[in-house]
């Protein structure tokens, strides 16, 4: 069984948006709505400035608070380690939306929830990457199989000795996706 994965390195993001646009276009995403951004967080103080690019979208939780708390089932996670929701047996009671510590999921214009898939049924059900992933310019996002060890996630996990850590672990939530912390900056010259 494939555990699908996905990394963020954010030292070699350049903050420049791509990935938000192309998921924006793949996924038909409102104005104004995102399932995907990536914030700008600026510290210290001249010369020893640092800047650091941070991917705020669904983490995919193992242990997803979003699917514990709908009461029809129509958050749910597959079994290969994807969140999604189907949106048929939803009642839009926006339980999910409060538990996700996250802050990933949002109310669409129709009524229904939204939130990143990984391009599940659009992309990765064709074989292919994510579309933030696919656009990525300096390859600061990798996707794929952490089961299989010739993966790419898989050997980029390996070759990292640190630095990697998965947002807000301490709630234990076992997100499927990776950070890689920015070393770059002011303060580590
Ligand atoms: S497309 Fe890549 S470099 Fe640009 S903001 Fe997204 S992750 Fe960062
Ligand atoms: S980040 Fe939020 S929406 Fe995504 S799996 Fe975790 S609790 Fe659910
Ligand atoms: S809004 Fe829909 S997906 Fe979210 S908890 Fe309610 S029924 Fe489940």
């Amino acid at each position: 069984m494939k555990k699908y994965l996905m990394i963020h390195d954010e030292n070699l993001c350049i903050g420049c948006q791509g990935c938000s646009i192309a998921c924006r276009s793949e996924n038909a995403v409102p104005s104004g709505l995102y399932r995907l951004q990536v914030h700008t967080k600026m510290s210290g103080s001249f010369p020893k400035l640092k800047m650091d690019f941070l991917r705020h979208s669904c983490v995919m939780c193992q242990d997803a608070p979003c699917v514990d708390v709908c009461p029809t089932g129509a958050s749910f996670k597959t079994a290969d380690g994807v969140t999604l929701l189907d949106n048929k047996i939803c009642v839009s009671c926006k339980y999910c939306i409060l538990a996700c510590p996250y802050d990933a999921r949002f109310v669409l214009p129709d009524g229904n929830i939204g939130k990143c898939t990984f391009c599940y049924e659009t992309r990765l059900a064709k074989g292919e990457d994510p579309a933030c992933v696919s656009v990525c310019p300096t390859d600061a996002l990798i996707f794929g199989d952490a089961n299989d060890e010739k993966s790419a996630v898989s050997k980029y996990l390996n070759a990292k000795k640190d630095g990697i850590y998965y947002p807000k672990e301490e709630l234990k939530t076992y997100p499927r996706l990776a950070m890689v912390a920015n070393k770059k900056g002011g303060y580590n010259e």
